[in-house]
């Protein structure tokens, strides 16, 4: 039982979040889906510590699926960048606004990138891909995540400020669209730069919260030096280009970390 601490202890923590939400707010939906996301992370977290392979895959496809399917296009709510300004601008603490806080605000002080990792629905796309890990150097445009930040906080903010009707509907469409935008994006990204992830390191509005909020992420990989041989491994199959073997927080890349554990489960040392 002692091997599965880990797991019980990831679910323990997503079910007090469950439980203290749904008593907080009186829905009961905040159980539910507090509740299954948990349980998605913990079997994720269980699976990994038995030695599967696709662990990670396991739990970005369960929570990926149920936030896009269930969430976006069965519930209408708009879960994106422009979902968070609309909640945040009609002064809502529902929906978009508890994800950001939890899943891309807040929580990264605690589990870094970990929604990249593991929950994000672009991303469970995109690693399906045949670049998983990059064959090139990085390219130095990641402004454009800046710009995509202001766009979206402007489109949201003229629709109020141009007292549009029906933004609801609006923000289902936006949806839509955005979603199947960023997806031709960034299958084309990774494509013309032989990068899966080319998308999450040059374009994503949202790293904008995530970057600096993970700098002071509290789960991170960390390297014992002693057991170290310097093979260089584990920066070959990193899909971020993070240089884990410096264990300070200015690391290159450090803010990059989406937990993927790839150099933890390659290193022939067993060092990270
Ligand atoms: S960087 Fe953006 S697109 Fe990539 S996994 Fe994170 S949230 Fe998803
Ligand atoms: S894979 Fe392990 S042994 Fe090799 S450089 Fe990385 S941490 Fe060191
Ligand atoms: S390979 Fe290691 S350093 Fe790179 S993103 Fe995955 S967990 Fe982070």
């Amino acid at each position: 039982m002692r091997r599965y601490a880990l797991p019980l202890a990831l679910f323990a923590a997503f079910e007090a979040i469950a439980i203290a939400l749904w008593l907080a707010k009186g829905n009961l939906f905040y159980l539910f889906n507090f509740s299954y996301i948990g349980a998605s992370v913990a079997l994720g977290a269980g699976l990994f510590i038995r030695g599967s392979r696709n662990a990670r895959r396991v739990t970005q496809l369960l929570v990926g699926l149920y936030m896009l399917v269930y969430l976006g296009l069965i519930s209408r709510e708009n879960m994106q960048l422009e979902g968070f300004w609309y909640y945040l601008f009609t002064g809502v603490f529902e929906a978009a606004t508890i994800h950001y806080a939890v899943a891309k605000i807040f929580g990264p002080l605690l589990f870094g990138r970990g929604w990249c990792g593991y929950a994000c629905w672009t991303a469970m796309v995109l690693d399906f891909l045949p670049y998983r890990v990059p064959r090139g150097p990085r390219k130095k445009i990641g402004w454009i995540r800046y710009a995509m930040f202001v766009a979206s906080l402007l489109f949201v903010a003229a629709l109020f400020l141009a007292h549009v009707g029906n933004i609801e509907r609006i923000m289902f469409w936006a949806f839509i669209v955005g979603n199947v935008a960023y997806y031709a994006i960034g299958i084309a990204l990774a494509y013309a730069f032989k990068d899966n992830r080319a998308f999450c390191k040059y374009v994503c509005p949202i790293t904008v919260f995530l970057k600096p909020m993970s700098y002071f992420s509290l789960l991170r990989i960390t390297c014992d030096h002693d057991k170290c041989v310097q093979c260089g491994t584990c920066r070959r199959v990193c899909p971020m280009d993070v240089d884990m073997l410096d264990d300070s927080r200015r690391r290159e890349n450090g803010t990059e970390c989406i937990l993927c554990l790839e150099c933890v489960r390659n290193c022939p040392k067993k060092a990270l």
